[in-house]
């Protein structure tokens, strides 16, 4: 372990000193607020230190570089984890304490930036936790966004939004480097010349803006390694104040250049929301792409010079999805038009260093741009894609059956559109799925044509999750509890938490599983009474679901269980029911009406249940308003229960679902994305599965033989009840009934198959639940699922990416 400060002592004096040096008053007299920023900086001094030297290592070794693409990184905070990563924390809480400060209270001033929707830019947080502990030359590339993801709140039981202004307060972390800004072209005309009788390309008329990188440093556990993210952020070329307008009294006229670039970082787009066609997107996706090529190649030519066919030997490029799907293009592009090679050698150097995370099975999901916005906003990487694309068709072998379908499947350019997702796997030599099934399932359905014609680059990579934050940093007294009984390897190589197993026969730690998890459960309710108002009973079963609000993801299922166990409670108040915590949290897209109303629903109900003395006693339902990794972390540690009960076949992988068998919650869920290789790992017997399969699934939807009111007709009591309840105002006090959802499940042929799964997982509920009142079972359970989970450590899931994908 690569410690920061040698001693307490050490420490103090040089905290001290940062601490004056930068309020300018004696530390009696600075804020926490103060003494926050100074931690920061302090440790952030610490980490660029390391950086030199890890920089010094990957030069003089010539270690290969990985740069992950991705629009999204939902780092959280920051602090804690480097203070874990270099193996000082306790050592400096216990310092700090001694100065009259605490830890805790200076941590929560730390922004928990918002630059990710969900899954998708966790696991590239995570990504980053994990290839700095590998100890690989590993950067994230993405997008400084001015504001991050918006806030919730809950209004009468609706979700409204409000802006994020993390950078309110300044970024501690990030360094804006604007010695490496890159000016990046949009729009224009390109223009051919006749150079010793091969053509070159340029683009004239461009309109220009400055991309400005902030670099972020990411500590891997151990210390000794620390690489970083570059963000980049979008700012007028030069300043072209309107002086004149200024004095005119025109100041909104002054500033409109500077407007219109900014206007480029601003957001963060909200995934769900029909992304499709927004221009400010495209140039998003361009810009980080584009700055982070320059950048890249700057670094190889700095230290290999313009020997690019060396260029997949010292770098990878990882793309995150479709969002830097012009990685591919650019790099032709810069290689072509600006270092002079040519196209073959080019598309050899390109299509060997870039590779692809396919994210969603869902064809209609599936990003594409309209090719006269395309043209319009980036003619010259449109000629690009054009070319790549005549060559692919040209180059197209038409000696098997079937070869027109396959090649319109596989086709760039299709019906006046750009498809992101073909012009990713062809640019790719690599291209990979998140889970088991979510993997076949791109091989036998969404890619199959590209998987019959190259199956050589097809290859699953099981999502993981960082051991260091979502264990160690978020569960501090299970942590403790397991490096008492295995030591601290697990930190390391979480595989070694199988070493638990030895655990299970023995009483006296299962109560201590038990009292760690209580705990968790005292710090959640306190938050919630803080956050919410509301008082939940630590002593009840606490069944948690939280993530995005998707139809998928089926919280209608969850909360129409909810319903169903406060009807039959009502009848009969002798109906036997495990007293429960039902918590959900999670947003929506702010145009996605469903999802909305599905929160506002929950919340309606939870007004009606939680007011209702007749149910109190074995039932509360809580929505914990702005989900986000700071909360999450409270959230995870204390579930007793892992709601993943997605349409089968519907979600990729899940991350929250390795998160929480990690801090020992028993999973409730279909054999869906990773549940799958969940029960695989820790046995059927130790989750509680329902509901339809995939094939299932499939089938049943073939069949054309689903139907929403033979459902309803056949369970008049219970599901008919509550369908019914969805527009007889028994929830509708806060602010109406739900139409809206009523008629999606009815009119809409219940697509995601809520009603047919309703009685199974009610059944599983109630089964899984009964098991509670056998506590020392339930917390050998609870240890078993955290013993099996080490696999998901996103250290292994690096580690294969690094072996099987990136060779570095
Ligand atoms: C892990 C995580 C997610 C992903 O949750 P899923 O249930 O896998 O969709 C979303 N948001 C946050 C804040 C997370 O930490």
């Amino acid at each position: 372990m690569n410690r920061i400060f040698e001693s307490k002592e050490e420490f103090k004096e040089l905290y001290l000193s940062s601490v004056t040096s930068l309020s300018g008053k004696p530390f009696e007299m600075t804020s926490d607020f103060d003494r926050f920023q100074a931690l920061v900086k302090l440790v952030a001094s610490k980490a660029r230190s390391v950086q030199t030297e890890t920089e010094k290592r990957v030069h003089d070794t010539g270690q290969k570089r990985v740069y992950y693409f991705s629009i999204e990184f939902l780092i959280g905070r920051l602090l804690d984890n480097y203070l874990i990563n270099f193996g000082v924390r306790d050592l400096v809480a216990e310092a700090l304490k001694e100065m009259g400060s605490n830890l805790e209270t200076l941590e929560e001033y730390e922004p928990d930036p918002a630059l990710g929707n969900g899954g998708l830019g966790r696991l590239a947080a995570c990504f980053l936790d994990s290839m700095a502990h590998e100890g690989i030359a590993g950067y994230g590339n993405g997008m400084r966004y001015r504001y991050g993801l918006f806030k919730q709140e809950i209004v009468n039981g609706a979700q409204h939004e409000t802006t994020d202004d993390w950078l309110v307060h300044g970024y501690p972390w990030e360094v804006r480097r604007q010695d490496k800004a890159v000016r990046i072209g949009f729009g224009g005309h390109v223009v051919g010349t006749e150079e010793n009788g091969r053509m070159r390309y340029h683009t004239e008329g461009t309109d220009d803006v400055l991309a400005v990188p902030y670099d972020i440093p990411v500590v891997g556990y151990g210390g000794n390694t620390v690489n970083k993210l570059r963000v980049w952020s979008a700012e007028p070329v030069e300043e072209e104040f309107d002086l004149d307008a200024f004095n005119a009294g025109d100041y909104a006229k002054a500033q409109a250049h500077r407007a219109e670039a900014e206007a480029i970082s601003a957001i963060l787009y909200p995934n769900d929301a029909g992304e499709h066609g927004r221009l400010l997107r495209l140039k998003q996706e361009y810009l980080f792409v584009a700055a982070g090529i320059n950048s890249v190649l700057d670094t190889f030519r700095k230290e290999h010079g313009s020997d690019w066919k060396l260029l997949p030997q010292y770098v990878a490029i990882h793309t995150n999805d479709t969002h830097p799907a012009m990685c591919g293009p650019e790099l032709m592009r810069v290689l072509v038009d600006e270092e002079n090679l040519e196209w073959d050698e080019a598309w050899d150097i390109t299509t060997k260093t870039i590779s692809y995370t396919n994210h969603t099975i869902l064809p209609e999901a599936l990003e594409k741009w309209p090719i006269s916005t395309f043209s319009k906003l980036l003619p010259r990487v449109y000629q690009i894609i054009d070319e790549i694309s005549r060559r692919y068709n040209a180059a197209f072998d038409r000696s098997q059956d079937g070869w027109q379908d396959r090649l319109r499947q596989t086709a760039i350019l299709w019906d006046g559109e750009v498809r992101m997702a073909n012009l990713s796997v062809i640019c790719s030599h690599s291209v990979n799925g998140v889970a088991k099934l979510h993997t076949d399932i791109l091989e036998r359905e969404t890619l199959k044509d590209f998987y019959a014609l190259t199956p050589q680059k097809f290859n699953n990579k099981t999502n993981g999750i960082s051991p260091r934050r979502f264990l160690a940093e978020a569960n501090p007294s299970y942590a403790k509890l397991i490096t008492e009984a295995i030591g601290t390897g697990w930190l390391d190589d979480a595989a070694e938490l199988s070493k638990l197993e030895a655990f299970e026969g023995d009483p006296a730690f299962l109560e201590r599983v038990g009292a760690s998890k209580h705990e968790n459960k005292v710090r959640l309710a306190n938050y919630v009474r803080r956050e919410c108002g509301l008082a939940i009973d630590p002593n009840s079963i606490f069944d948690v679901q939280v993530k995005r609000f998707h139809a998928y993801k089926r919280q209608l299922l969850n909360i129409f269980k909810v319903m169903d166990i406060y009807n039959r409670r009502i009848a009969d108040p002798n109906f036997r029911v495990a007293p429960t915590t039902f918590i959900f949290s999670g947003k929506a897209a702010s145009s996605y009406t469903f999802a909305k109303e599905t929160i506002r629903l929950i919340n309606s109900v939870a007004n009606v249940v939680n007011n209702d003395p007749r149910v109190n006693e074995v039932m509360k339902v809580c929505f914990i308003p702005n989900f986000r990794v700071s909360n999450a972390q409270l959230i995870y540690p204390a579930a007793e229960i892992s709601e993943q009960i997605s349409t089968a076949g519907m979600e990729a992988s899940g991350t929250s679902n390795m998160k929480l068998m990690m801090n020992g919650a028993i999973t409730l869920g279909t054999m869906d994305g990773a549940n799958i290789e969940i029960v695989n790992l820790a046995g059927a017997e130790n989750e509680k599965i329902f509901g339809l399969t995939a094939p299932e699934v499939d089938e049943l939807r073939a069949s054309g033989m689903h139907f929403a009111w033979d459902m309803y007709n056949a369970d008049p009591d219970r599901l008919g009840r509550v369908i019914d309840e969805l527009t007889d105002d028994t929830f509708a006090a806060l602010s109406g009934n739900f139409e809206s959802i009523y008629n999606e499940l009815m009119n809409g042929n219940d697509h995601d198959l809520v009603m047919k799964d309703f009685a199974s997982y009610v059944q599983a509920w109630e089964e899984l639940t009964q098991g509670y009142s056998d506590r020392m079972d339930w917390n050998r359970r609870a240890l078993h699922n955290t013993a099996c989970s080490g696999w998901f450590s996103s250290d292994r899931t690096i580690r294969e990416y690094r072996d099987e994908i990136w060779g570095a």
